[in-house]
């Protein structure tokens, strides 16, 4: 079997609905996306290393993301009642964020330079040690992709991937750059 079908089969297993290639070249970093870092509506801003200005400056991301030519992006798609199903959205959120961790300990065993990238502010430890001392789990940190410049929504439609699928669901998309 190709390794990528293995590694989209070992994605579904750790819990992901949905999991494609990533094809590094077709990553663009947009300002834009940091300006709406920079706009704390998540309230993470200068919080943590893992967000704006702590995860470095969009050059220092595009450097570290020119580095790999091969990913993988993963989804987590929920159910709604409606769309004020605030439940089912931090289900989902939740289901999501779990998946993330049990999948990128395990990728980090075959890929230890993998750059994981999800959907929230690394919430690894309680507080974030930053600013005033290095990253107390650098391995297990990941940045949000919007916080390398990454518009979720590009990423996906380049790679093939749904980034909405219709009235009625949520997805949650995150991706491992690999090597
Ligand atoms: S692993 Fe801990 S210290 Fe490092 S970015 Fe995440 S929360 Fe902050």
């Amino acid at each position: 079997m190709h390794m990528m079908e293995k590694l989209i089969i070992m994605a579904l297993e750790a819990g992901f609905d949905a999991a494609g290639a990533l094809d590094c070249s077709t990553i663009i970093l947009r300002p834009e996306a940091r300006e709406a870092c920079e706009n704390n509506r998540c309230g993470r801003y200068g919080k943590s290393w893992s967000c704006p200005p702590g995860c470095g400056s969009l050059d220092d991301c595009a450097a570290l993301v020119r580095r790999y030519a091969k990913g993988l992006i993963v989804q987590t798609v929920g159910k709604l009642e409606d769309e004020f199903d605030g439940e089912g959205m931090m289900a989902a959120a939740h289901r999501h964020a779990q998946s993330f961790r049990r999948f990128s300990k395990e990728l980090r065993m075959d890929y230890p330079g993998m750059l994981p990238l999800g959907t929230e502010s690394c919430s690894n430890c309680d507080p974030c040690s930053y600013p005033d001392a290095p990253c107390l789990d650098p391995l297990g940190a990941s940045s949000p992709m919007e916080a390398f410049g990454m518009m979720v929504s590009d990423i996906c439609q380049a790679n093939g991937m749904e980034y909405y699928r219709g009235k009625g669901t949520i997805t949650f998309t995150g991706c491992f750059l690999l090597e």
